[in-house]
Formats: structure tokens, sequence, C-alpha cells
């Protein structure tokens, strides 16, 4: 889908935006081939512009695992003290088995028409469900990379794929289990994917491909060395997110895992960290140290149990960091903002505890981070300046929560104050994708989103 066609040297008009130096009032936006290409501040509207009342830059969504949209809400009924992140693991081993193209294809679509309605503009796509139920290979190798590149054409999100490798169930290269076998790779045939990967983008306008060693649990060492040399993009790796997973990282190694990822690779400004929740405080101090995104995802974490990750230090010693939807339990970028730092306060039983006296608000703090951090992590310019993607949300001002509002207090009121419906309309590369808060194609994405999940749950 080439959306930019309609888009030549069309303008948007803001009464009100966030533009990186601040709120700016009379904003008029030029936008040409989907880029911003020009921005006047106390400008007038020009004739055929688009008004909007409120704009503030699309946020990027920076580690989804699209299909775990259909098993949200069925992983909890208890089981006991035992009931745990790997209880869960073994439920969505089960979910997943059940996934062919289609069915990939139309909940990885429900999903990112729910990440565009929450104010999401890009997704990091964490993919690791690539070979047939059986574990054999598709046809076409990078079948299921295509079937989320087509969704993500179909709903106009922004994709950053990052195809996952994973070979071993555990520390020191233990075999995999059965119910991996539609993850698993050698390295020459995870790098046949990731050029067939990078054919089934090609259509897209501005897709990125990076790649993802799932975790230090699923790849040696001597394969990590073999695989970062295969990307120039971003690189994704989970990491720390369970103690259990630090515990067998220290019996196998000596080492934490960020730890021995920050000894033993080059982590810089092109890695993001998903999680890093238990971590000491030298690790954190390195992580800030190397310019690495630290990807955090509130809302799985607390689902999952993970634990909390040490934000305010991260911030103080000058860390970035970005949110994700992860298991899309529920997508809402509002909400991850929002447990992020509701997260600290009833750790630390004290409130607004990232931003420092006379500094921006909470919210103002989150969102602006979260914005830059997943810009970085997904491998794309962000915010609203001439260069960057016509990636825009506005928020409806007659929102029982965002009225009377000025300056930061309006993204306060979003983050801490407002529910889903506080987002108005999402432009993509300049192309208006939701109106009302509701996705164009909200209802045939929906349909056959519920055709699909009846089959896959009835069976
Ligand atoms: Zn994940």
């Amino acid at each position: 889908m080439r959306p930019d066609s309609d888009t030549e040297n069309q303008g948007l008009w803001l009464e009100r935006a966030l533009l990186p130096a601040g709120w700016a009032e009379r904003v008029r936006i030029g936008i040409r081939q989907g880029c911003i290409s020009s921005i006047a501040v106390g400008a007038a509207p020009e004739p055929g512009d688009s008004r909007v009342a409120l704009a503030v830059p699309g946020l990027g969504n920076l580690h989804s695992h699209a299909f775990q949209r259909g098993m949200a809400g069925l992983a909890e009924t208890g089981g006991g003290s035992g009931d745990s992140f790997w209880s869960w693991r073994e439920l969505m081993y089960r979910f997943l088995d059940r996934i062919d193209p289609d069915a990939l294809q139309a909940v990885t679509e429900q999903a990112y028409v729910e990440m565009l309605e929450s104010g999401f503009t890009r997704v990091g796509e964490f993919h690791y469900l690539h070979h047939a139920p059986d574990g054999r290979r598709y046809g076409d190798r990078a079948e299921m990379a295509g079937r989320i590149a087509a969704a993500a054409a179909n709903t106009g999100i922004g994709l950053t794929l990052l195809p996952v490798f994973y070979a071993h169930a555990d520390f020191g290269g233990a075999p995999p289990n059965p119910s991996q076998r539609r993850l698993i790779h050698d390295i020459d045939g995870f790098a046949a994917l990731l050029e067939r990967s990078r054919r089934a983008i090609a259509p897209l306008d501005d897709a990125v491909l990076g790649l993802a060693p799932h975790s230090l649990r699923a790849v040696t060492p001597e394969q990590l060395a073999r695989l970062l040399p295969l990307t120039s993009g971003p690189i994704h790796i989970h990491i720390a997110e369970q103690l259990r997973e630090v515990e067998a990282c220290l019996v196998w190694s000596g080492m934490r895992p960020v730890q021995w990822l920050l000894a033993h690779a080059d982590v810089d400004a092109r890695w993001c960290l998903v999680h890093a929740t238990h971590v000491e405080a030298d690790e954190l101090r390195g992580i800030a140290a190397s310019a690495a995104v630290v990807g955090l995802c509130p809302i799985t974490e607390a689902n999952l149990g993970d634990g909390l990750f040490p934000m305010q230090a991260f911030v103080a010693a000058g860390g970035r960091f970005g949110i994700g939807s992860d298991s899309n339990v529920l997508i809402d970028a509002a909400e991850e903002l929002r447990w992020l730092e509701y997260g600290q306060r009833l750790r630390q039983q004290r409130r607004n505890v990232l931003v420092a006296v006379g500094e921006v608000s909470s919210g103002r703090l989150l969102f602006d981070r979260a914005v830059q951090g997943a810009a970085q992590a997904l491998g794309t310019a962000h915010g609203l300046r001439v260069g960057a993607p016509a990636d825009i949300v506005s928020l409806d001002i007659q929102h029982p929560a965002l009225l009377a509002r000025t300056g930061d207090a309006l993204l306060d009121s979003w983050v801490f104050a407002a529910r889903n419906g506080a987002v108005d309309a999402v432009w993509r590369r300049g192309r208006k994708l939701v109106s009302g808060g509701r996705h164009h194609r909200r209802d045939a994405i929906g349909a056959r989103f519920a055709r699909i999940l009846a089959q896959l749950l009835q069976a």
C-alpha cells in the first residue's frame, strides 16, 4: 500500500501542538511524501488544511507479540502458588500451536487497529512464530513475516520487524522443547529468513528490519557473535525478566544476564533491552552509559508477575526507555505510561517519583521520553519536526478528562485521568487512519478477527 500519492503537499493546522521545543499554538504542518516538510508556528491555516484542536507526536510501541492478543484474558484462572510466567508460557505455546498464517494475520490486524486507536503509530514486532505447526518450514520461509507485513499494510501502522532467533531451551545450549518447534533456526536458516523478510516488508513505505536474539537462554555466545553482523538495524533481546532466569544465568556463567551481555556484546544505541526487570545498580549504570533503550511493558510485566524495574534510579542516571504492549493482554498507550509511574509510586509510597521539582510534569516526562526511546529502538525519526514521518495523534479536548486543560496538564490528564476515548484522530505518514477514536477499517478487521477467534478457541 502506498498512500503517499494522495498526501502530496497536504497541510494540517493545529490549534495547539507539542513540538520538540514544547507547546506551541497555531501550528501549520506541511506534509510531503508522508513526511513533515515544513512547520510554522503562529501561522494561519491555508485553504484545504485539515484543522485539529490538539496534536501530539505519534508514539512507538517498541515490543509486541501480536498473536498473543488472541489469548488475552484466557490465562487468569488460579493455578495455585505454582502459577507463574512459566505456566503462562505453557498455555501460550498451546495457543501458538493452533495459529496458521490466516489466523496470524487476522489477530495481528486486530491488535494493530487497537494500537492505532490508542495512539501508537509504529510497532516493533518481536516475531518468533516462523514455522508450520509440525515445525517444518513453510514453502516461503518468511510466510509468517509476510502476514505481519500484510497486517501493517492493511492497518497502516508503521512496522519495525524484528525476526527472532531461537535455538535453545535454556542457558548452555540446552536442546529446545517440542513446544518450541515453530520457533527454531540455525544461523544459516535464520540468515535466509532475514533476506526473505527484507523482501516481505519491501512494499511498505517506511518499514525497518532489525533482529532479535530471543534471550540469553535461547542463544549460545557463539550464535550471538554470528547473529549480530547480520544486521545494521535495531537489535532487541528479552533480558532479566524473571528471577529464575537471573539465577540460571549465574549458575551458567557466574554473571547476571545484563552484566553478561554488557561484558560480551558491544551494546550501544542500536540495542533495546526488553524488560531488564531484575538489575543491580552497576548493571543499571552500565545500560544507561551504553545509550541502549530499556523496553518496559508495565501492563504485561504486572500481568505476568515479573517484578518492577528500578525506574527512578535509571532515569536519574540518564537512562533511555520506551514502552511496549508485549503480550497485548490490554492495548492502551496511556495506561502503559500510567503504570510505569504507578508501579514506582506503590513501591516507594511517594508521588511523582520520576520528575524533580521545577521540571516538566510526570505525564510530560513519561510521554516525551517514551516517544524518543521508542523511535531510537525502532530505528526511525520522531516528534513533530521537519523530516520526521507525519505520525500525529490528536486528543479530544471535549473529553471530560481534558476539559479546560492547557500545557502539560493535557498530557497528565490523558495519562492519569482518561480512558482510551481521549484519542480522537491518528495520522500515519499524513494519512488519517483513525477518526472519532475509530480506525477506518475497524469493522471489517473486527469481523474477521471474530470469525478466526471462534475457530481458534473451539479447536
Ligand atoms: Zn516479549
